[in-house]
């Protein structure tokens, strides 16, 4: 693009919908190695490695919202995290931008604030540990704070790996689609505007009562279907991070064939994951144009 180009809403709705997970939302702690994170008041890291950047974007990108209250008596960190700020702060911008005329931030503060919302509609950002007991997240906090941490450890990693084995499926799946101008059930299902009316008008408790409450409620099952199709180094092997070797992996070149009933539930699965994400982002855009209108 050249300065002065003309774009569509869509476009600049769409390329904003990234734009949080490039760096805004990084070091901004007051125990972060930065010259900046004390100025905002978040207080310290919740939880993660302060040292690792892209850990300190996690309690922004993600929400801990229907656990069990044992869990946040015993880890009551988990309750501070803020992409509900974030939603809020970034959608109220856009409404101000379309009300006072400047559609262009109107469109690109929307794309921001629908970022947080994509995120937890992942059930690895809307739970804690999908899939682990409570009785076993007790035990390994415990632990880990009478200072054995290896239980803790290997189950911070094999979360982390299977959140991005999850992530990589999909963005897989759909990149591929795309080259070879599929239309596939997860494409289908992004746009389905059937869905939409199954969910109450956008309101300011909708991220937490509706999105984070399903994307939380679908997590078990869903990680059962993960563990019986991926390759178990992945996603079962706390002594391998997928994190680090991910760019080297093509995990659609290493799976069973497409039709055996593991693969359709999982494949169901994130046909359901889409389908959420598409209707809950037309509905926050519905609720962010109304508030838009001046009176
Ligand atoms: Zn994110």
């Amino acid at each position: 693009m050249k300065a002065g180009d003309q774009v569509s809403a869509l476009t600049v709705l769409a390329t904003a919908t990234d734009e949080p997970d490039y760096g805004l939302d990084i070091n901004l702690w007051d125990d972060s190695p930065s010259d900046w994170g004390r100025q905002y008041g978040f207080g310290n890291q919740p939880f993660g490695n302060p040292n690792l950047s892209y850990s300190s974007q996690a309690p922004f990108h993600m929400g801990f919202m229907h656990e069990s209250r044992l869990l946040y008596l015993a880890a009551p960190f988990i309750k501070r995290t803020f992409p509900l700020l974030r939603s809020h702060q970034y959608s109220t911008l856009a409404s101000l931008a379309f009300r006072t005329g400047h559609a262009y931030w109107g469109w690109r503060f929307a794309g921001l604030s629908l970022h947080y919302l994509q995120d937890l509609t992942q059930p690895y950002h809307a739970a804690l540990a999908p899939g682990e007991s409570t009785v076993k997240l007790l035990t390994a906090n415990a632990l880990a704070m009478a200072g054995a941490t290896g239980m803790k450890d290997d189950l911070v990693l094999l979360l982390s790996n299977r959140h991005l084995v999850l992530e990589k499926y999909q963005t897989e799946s759909l990149l591929k689609a795309a080259g070879n101008k599929q239309d596939t059930a997860l494409e289908k299902a992004l746009r389905n505007s059937e869905k939409d009316r199954n969910y109450p008008e956008w309101n300011d408790r909708y991220l937490r009562d509706v999105v984070s409450a399903q994307a939380s409620q679908s997590a078990s099952a869903l990680v059962q279907n993960l563990l019986s199709v991926m390759p178990p180094t992945y996603v079962a092997d706390p002594g391998f991070d997928f994190g680090v070797k991910e760019a080297g992996i093509t995990l659609l070149n290493e799976l069973p064939k497409r039709d055996t009933p593991e693969r359709m539930r999982l494949d169901a699965n994130l046909t359901e994951l889409m389908g959420n994400f598409g209707a809950h982002s037309r509905n926050a855009l519905r609720g962010i144009l109304r508030a838009s209108n001046p009176p």
